[in-house]
């Protein structure tokens, strides 16, 4: 049985170096999510698909399926997002949202919402605070993975949370002061506004923020922990992350 050919619409969330001279991508595919794609030959100078299959790039790729690989056929550039590689700190933002998208779905799990948030990250990466765009986008992609953090009751007893309490990252939200035990980070309004605004990011028309620097410490270290605790292995990118922080500056721009 012949197997057809098919045309997608994606984004590259990774590409790496495979036998002699091909390259292995990771694809998210709008209508058919996650996928594994061999890019045979795509090392040679002279390949058709060196210049296109790259990371962060969107691609209108001709996919042709395999047992285990998809084969790329085509690969055509509709934005490649090259700033996403060429600058250290946007590479290490889009490279975090691109592995929270791997690790949050399986294969071949059409996620048409996450694909949106990713696309919208990407673009909004080039505009504003990379920090802000990638810590929006990565709540988003969280909730869209059914990892909403709740703030609304208490995680433990299900009273009505009011504010300040404390935020339980192992339990998946807000903790009151009568449950709070070690070591618990504070909750309070103003970093659950931030986090709200974050979840309601519209890509299309991002708001302006303004955000203390210890709320979006907070915000931040709250999303690492709850990230810790919801996907199995650590991701990579997290720690480069917090690595660079030194060196950033804070105000949108
Ligand atoms: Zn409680």
């Amino acid at each position: 049985m012949t197997q057809q050919q098919y045309v997608t619409e994606a984004l590259i969330l990774s590409v790496r170096d495979m036998g002699e001279a091909d390259r292995l991508a990771v694809v998210f595919s709008r209508e058919h999510g996650k996928l594994s794609a061999a890019a045979y030959g795509a090392r040679r100078p002279r390949s058709r698909l060196a210049g296109s299959v790259q990371s962060f790039s969107l691609v209108e790729v001709s996919l042709m399926p395999g047992r285990n690989l998809e084969t790329i056929g085509q690969c055509e550039v509709k934005r490649s997002f090259r700033e996403l590689r060429d600058d250290i700190t946007l590479m290490t933002y889009a490279a975090f949202l691109a592995e929270l998208v791997s690790e949050l779905w399986p294969d071949r799990s059409p996620e048409p919402s996450a694909y949106d948030v990713l696309l919208g990250s990407f673009t909004l990466l080039l505009e504003r605070n990379p920090r802000l765009v990638s810590l929006a986008g990565a709540w988003q992609l969280l909730a869209l993975a059914g990892f909403h953090p709740e703030y609304e009751r208490c995680v433990t007893c299900g009273q009505v949370l009011a504010l300040p309490a404390f935020f339980d990252a192992c339990a998946g939200g807000g903790v009151c002061p009568a449950c709070e035990h070690s070591e618990l980070q504070p909750l309070d309004d103003a970093v659950c506004g931030f986090i709200d605004k974050l979840l309601n990011v519209n890509w299309k028309q991002p708001p302006q923020f303004k955000v203390t620097g210890a709320t979006l410490l907070q915000a931040e270290k709250m999303l690492i922990e709850f990230i810790a605790h919801r996907i199995e292995r650590p991701l990579k990118s997290v720690r480069f992350i917090q690595m660079m922080k030194g060196t950033e500056r804070l105000e949108e721009r």
